[in-house]
């Protein structure tokens, strides 16, 4: 068999960013299998009784029941880990339980919470309606100043919870001042890292403290499986996420794993050729709507910023906004013959959604506006057809809506 696998971590540490997606994690069972292998199991049978006991009191390394451990899932907790060079990860069902285990596993009653204002709509759900109901405080701030953070801070600030770039705005949050506030403050910061994904962007080498994915995007990257997970150090992991995350059963299934271990294989190439094409299909669209929100443009309020957290790389996602309100966005979906209308990202397949009638309609209509996400904003996710089709496909959805 090969010298080594993707276990030995002197090994791995060496590796550069690709190779840590192909081979980071892998462990080869007796048959010496080349890619990953897929273990359908929920329960694992031990040699004797006193076995049982041991592994059970910690003392005997193994498995012992996949809620709480799994092969496959542990190649991938191990492969994300490496990637985002943190020291542990532990995957979860979806990517909104990975943002749900990454808080609740280390809040209280009495603690305060500081959030970006532009967020996924769950988890800003997380962040309004959940949390101050088992009463911890939330503070939101405009992401994208430093000051406002800062500003927010109290005694029993636990933590700072934001994503960048942000969904659906393109908000950019500069990583390095944050979590620099973050940490001379004695607060964590916990980064949610879809958008960007590791290929692109390491929180961790800005000082964030816990990771967290939708591996449910670009990860898996074909639109076929939920997943999640959290990143952060051993010490986290082990102490304060597992308690939660075994007794709570949030655990990834062993299939979903696989295929997101596939999908990391190609990840970093889909990235690069997504946002190649975003950027054409940005260019285009720069010069027939009004507004056109896109990170590797000149025209992005943060462009700089973005470039040099995102390794000069835009992403696969832009958004647009057009003055015709609701009905013109609508009107534009509809005209749309190639780009599907959907509520997804991440996915291989150009995808296009209007956020305040479907990932963001669950918040008031003030929050919604107050982020940015206003009724003729539409968000785009490019994918892998050829950047070409696309334009044609807009060009002519655009003129049937007047533009
Ligand atoms: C999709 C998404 C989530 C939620 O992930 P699921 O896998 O759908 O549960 C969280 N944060 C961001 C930024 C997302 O895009």
């Amino acid at each position: 068999m090969k010298r080594h696998t993707g276990q030995d971590r002197d090994i791995t540490a060496c590796w550069r960013p690709a190779t840590r997606a192909v081979r980071g994690g892998t462990r080869r069972s007796e048959f010496g299998e080349t890619s990953e292998a897929l273990f359908l199991t929920s329960g694992y049978a031990y040699d004797c009784a006193a076995d049982a006991a041991a592994r059970f009191a910690g003392e005997q390394a193994g498995m012992t029941y996949s809620r709480l451990q799994n092969p496959t899932v542990e190649m991938l907790e191990q492969r994300i880990a490496l990637m985002e060079g943190m020291e542990a990860a532990r995957c979860t069902a979806s990517g909104m339980a990975a943002m749900t285990a990454a808080l609740l596993c280390q809040l209280k009653a009495g603690d305060h919470v500081v959030a970006g204002r532009a967020a996924f709509g769950s988890c800003r759900w997380l962040t309004d309606t959940l949390l101050p109901r088992f009463g911890v405080a939330t503070t939101i701030v405009d992401g994208r100043d430093p000051d406002q953070w800062r500003a927010a801070i109290r005694p029993e600030t636990k933590l700072f919870f934001f994503e960048t770039p942000a969904n659906p705005t393109l908000d950019i949050v500069d990583l390095a001042a944050v979590c620099g506030i973050a940490r001379e403050a004695g607060v964590r910061t916990v980064v949610d890292n879809a958008f960007a994904t590791p290929a692109l962007q390491r929180p961790a080498e800005y000082g964030a403290d816990i990771v967290a994915h939708s591996a449910t995007k670009m990860m898996d990257g074909q639109g076929r499986v939920l997943a999640g997970a959290v990143c952060g150090s051993e010490d986290f992991i082990l102490n304060e996420l597992l308690p939660f995350t075994r007794n709570t059963g949030p655990t990834l299934s062993a299939f979903n794993a696989w295929v997101v271990l596939k999908g990391l294989e190609t990840l970093d190439m889909r990235i690069r050729r997504q946002s190649e094409s975003a950027l054409k299909v940005a260019r285009f669209l720069e010069g027939r709507v009004p507004t056109i929100l896109y990170p590797a443009l000149d025209s992005h309020k943060q462009h700089a910023l973005a470039m040099q957290q995102m390794g000069n790389v835009g992403g696969t996602i832009l958004a647009l906004v057009l003055d015709g309100g609701r009905t013109q966005a609508h009107g534009l979906l509809d005209a749309l013959e190639l780009v599907d209308i959907s509520n997804n990202i991440g996915d291989s397949r150009s995808l296009m959604t209007h956020p305040s009638s479907t990932t963001h309609s669950g918040l008031s209509a003030d929050v919604r506006e107050g982020m940015g996400v206003t009724e003729g904003m539409l968000r785009l996710n490019v994918g892998l057809e050829d950047p070409d089709d696309l334009i044609e496909d807009f060009d002519r959805a655009l003129k049937t809506v007047g533009l």
